[in-house]
């Protein structure tokens, strides 16, 4: 049961999200079975899921990585303002090299994802060579709009570094993506939109309590 916002709610009888799947692995062992921030609203779990099952299909060369979900009671989170209700879910950027592969070592770092940097074409500030596979990305997007029509669940908002947007939507699913309606952040306080390159953010809504 999710009670309250993502800002300021909380979660009760919790589902785990499972650590690892076919084609993608939350982040952190430390965030997961040491800070239980794994946990999430039953919805969001079969709908994260369903649209990985999708992604199997629509982008099968790629591995996802989930990161920060909720605490099991939900509420308050460290180095989050939001996340409060079991509805929110951070996914870590897809990334590929030159050649257009995916690159998979940046997803063992664990906590210390969250501060990579990319500059404003998505390109990892560490490493020129790899950068933000903003199609799959795209691609990603539209498998979790698809599964949550199905668990009950539309996506309320998605956060992206501002400048990153136009990346997104200038791919073949991005511009897919643009015509469908969701919200993505118009503007960020700078702390906020920094760190959204590494990961975007994705605040789901229940539209239907039978999923
Ligand atoms: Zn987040």
């Amino acid at each position: 049961v999710a009670s309250g916002s993502p800002g300021k709610g909380s979660l009760k009888n919790a589902w785990l999200i499972p650590y690892s799947g076919s084609n993608y692995k939350y982040f952190s062992p430390i965030s997961y079975y040491f800070m239980d921030n794994g946990y999430i609203h039953h919805q969001a779990y079969h709908t994260l899921l369903s649209s990985y099952k999708i992604c199997e299909k629509t982008c099968p060369r790629v591995h996802f990585g989930i990161m920060e979900c909720a605490n099991k009671k939900g509420g308050k989170m460290k180095f989050h303002n939001t996340h409060q209700n079991g509805l929110s879910v951070d996914f870590m950027s897809p990334l590929i090299d030159g050649q257009g592969k995916p690159v998979r070592r940046y997803a063992r770092r664990g906590l210390r994802h969250y501060f990579l940097e990319f500059n404003s074409e998505g390109v990892l500030n560490i490493n020129p060579e790899v950068r933000i596979d903003f199609e799959t990305m795209a691609k990603h997007i539209l498998s979790l709009q698809e599964a949550g029509k199905k668990h009950g669940l539309r996506i309320k908002k998605v956060i992206l570094k501002i400048n990153l947007k136009d990346n997104l939507f200038a791919t073949p699913s991005g511009k897919i993506l643009k015509k469908q309606n969701i919200y993505f952040a118009q503007a960020l306080p700078k702390r906020i939109d920094d760190m959204h390159d590494d990961h975007y953010h994705i605040d789901f809504q229940i539209t239907n309590t039978d999923g």
